[in-house]
């Protein structure tokens, strides 16, 4: 008995030994997936998703525009702004109206340069100002009053490669400063027609360029060339590349009357031209037939879409290419006050309002007063090239 009872326990005894040995053995098995440290990381979302894919939750339409007229509201400028959009005139013709966006876009958060972009072009083929095709859009209106600034400050530095276009001859002007003055023959009005008609030259001034880069700046923004640069050198040309700054929250949806007949519609982001944006050469090959030689008028008037509209339009809904969002672009669209005044100089473009309000400028102080240099273009100017002869002198340092 008492023999049996020792086997017994021993038999327990092992029993429960094979058993926790066992629970040992299985503990990993119930434990939650280890960190897989070595899975490819996604890039930093500079790339929003696009703007039509299918996981995007559609709202309803904030506001349903229909016939923006060809006066100066913001869609047949270069700026349809956020808030502007609430109070447009509805007349009919025009159709397209404004829908959320995910909230879970990064939209330029940091610079795009700065991420690293895509493709980095600095090690064997270092860009060049050359590469880049600056096109200025103007008025003969504004030759004396923005333009003449224009090309006193950064136009200075980047001439041969800097083309404004505009409404009427001012040869005054270009033979005085040396500046490319591109005659358009478009209308000076402030119209949807006359201003992608001057958006379709400059498309193809620029592919006739064979230079690498398009950018297009109003005749308020201000260049900071050595930023474009470094940005641009993040990326190929022969990579498709769209970059701007969109001026809503959220992708705007029209008609789609190139593909269609007008009875789908399609959404799509655009960066505001009144910040400026660039697209790479390679992109710009795949525009053309929506783009080129007078095509480009005939798109914008299919979907009835401002210039900068229409370059979205073709790129992210025809061509299906997101637009990398960055905040390195500026219009007088938002508070330029706020702009950090020590990382002023690395943003990529700068405005400065207008009319309406004339202390929306960038906060910078040297050089100028803001009697002398309203814009504050002057300052920033001789910020980044203190040797230019105008700038004020900056003063030796006395020790003791
Ligand atoms: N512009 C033009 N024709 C006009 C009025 C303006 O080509 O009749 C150009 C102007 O030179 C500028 C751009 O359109 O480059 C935007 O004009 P503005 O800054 O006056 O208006 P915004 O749309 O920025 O308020
Ligand atoms: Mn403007």
């Amino acid at each position: 008995m008492h023999i049996a009872s020792v086997g017994v326990s021993k038999f327990c005894f092992l029993f429960s030994l094979a058993f926790c040995g066992l629970l040992l053995l299985l503990i990993p098995a119930f434990q939650p997936p280890a960190l897989q440290v070595d899975l490819p990381q996604p890039r930093p979302q500079i790339r929003p998703t696009h703007a039509g894919s299918s996981h995007q939750t559609r709202v309803p339409a904030v506001s349903v525009l229909a016939g923006a007229t060809d006066t100066a509201t913001g869609l047949n400028g270069s700026s349809l702004g956020q808030g502007e959009t609430m109070e447009m005139e509805v007349t009919g013709g025009d159709n397209y109206r404004l829908v959320d966006s995910p909230k879970s876009i990064d939209r330029g958060a940091f610079p795009a340069w700065k991420a690293g972009g895509p493709l980095g072009s600095t090690s064997h083929d270092p860009l060049e100002l050359k590469d880049i095709f600056i096109a200025v859009k103007t008025t003969k209106k504004y030759h004396k009053s923005r333009l003449e600034l224009l090309i006193h400050t950064w136009v200075s530095q980047a001439k041969e490669h800097t083309f404004m276009f505009t409404d009427g001859e001012d040869n005054e002007l270009r033979m005085r400063t040396g500046a490319n003055i591109i005659n358009t023959n478009c209308s000076a009005a402030h119209t949807r027609q006359a201003l992608c008609c001057k958006m379709s030259v400059e498309y193809d001034k620029f592919i006739e360029s064979q230079k690498k880069w398009f950018c297009h700046v109003d005749d308020d923004n201000y260049v900071i060339l050595p930023s474009l640069l470094r940005m641009l050198s993040s990326y190929h040309h022969s990579q498709d590349v769209y970059l701007g700054r969109p001026s809503l929250d959220h992708p705007i949806e029209a008609s789609e009357r190139v593909k269609s007949d007008g009875s789908v519609s399609v959404k799509f982001w655009f960066a505001t031209g009144g910040a400026g944006f660039c697209i790479s050469r390679g992109l710009a090959l795949k525009m053309s037939p929506w783009a080129s030689l007078g095509n480009f008028i005939s798109t914008a008037e299919k979907i009835r879409l401002p210039d900068d509209c229409t370059i979205g339009y073709i790129i992210e809904a025809l061509l299906e290419v997101s637009l990398t969002h960055t905040h390195l672009f500026h219009s007088h669209l938002e508070n330029l006050q706020k702009l950090p005044t020590d990382s002023l100089l690395e943003q990529v473009t700068l405005s400065y309002g207008g009319f309406e309000n004339r202390r929306n400028v960038v906060s910078i102080v040297g050089g100028f007063s803001l009697v002398e240099d309203p814009t504050r273009f002057k300052t920033v100017h001789c910020h980044l090239y203190p040797i230019t002869d105008w700038c004020p002198k900056i003063k030796p340092r006395h020790k003791n």
